[in-house]
C-alpha cells in the first residue's frame, strides 16, 4: 500500500480507529474478541472497507485461534498476497484484491480440500446474510 496522506484522511473518515489501525496499518486484532470468529450465519463476507465479496461462508471452518478462517475465498481474484517478514516470521499477508487493505494471513495447515487456512480479522470483514439478499 502507497498511501498519500489524502488517502489515509479518507480512509480514516471511512473506517472506525480499530478497522484503520488493522486494515490500513496491518495491526492484528485480539483473537476470540471479533465478532465473527464464533459465527456460524450463511451468506457472503465482504470486504468491510469496499464491500468486495471475499469468503463464503461454505469455505469458513473452526480453527480454534480465534480469527475467522477460511479455506478457500469466494472467486481468485477477492484476494492479492505478499510477503510479510516482520515479527521475525516468514508470512504470506491477505489483503483486498479490489481496496488493496490488509485482512489477515495465508497458512498451509487449513483442512481438505484446499489444506489452506485464511485467517482474518472480524473487524476487516462485513457478512451479508443470505435473508438480507
Ligand atoms: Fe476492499
Amino acid at each position: 500500500m502507497h498511501n498519500t496522506p489524502k488517502d489515509n484522511m479518507e480512509w480514516k473518515e471511512k473506517l472506525t480507529p480499530e478497522q484503520y489501525r488493522v486494515m490500513r496499518e496491518k495491526g492484528t486484532e485480539r483473537p476470540f474478541t471479533g465478532r465473527y470468529f464464533d459465527s456460524k450465519e450463511k451468506g457472503v463476507y465482504k470486504c468491510a472497507a469496499c464491500g468486495n465479496p471475499l469468503f463464503s461462508s461454505d469455505a469458513k471452518f473452526d480453527s480454534g485461534t480465534g480469527w475467522p478462517s477460511y479455506y478457500t475465498p469466494i472467486s481468485e481474484t477477492s484476494l492479492a498476497y505478499a510477503e510479510d517478514t516482520s515479527h521475525g516470521m516468514r508470512r504470506v499477508e491477505v489483503t483486498c484484491g479490489k481496496c488493496g487493505s490488509h485482512l489477515g494471513h495465508l497458512f498451509d495447515d487449513g483442512p481438505a480440500p484446499s489444506g489452506k487456512r485464511y485467517c482474518i480479522n472480524s473487524v476487516c470483514l462485513d457478512l451479508e446474510k443470505d435473508e438480507e439478499k
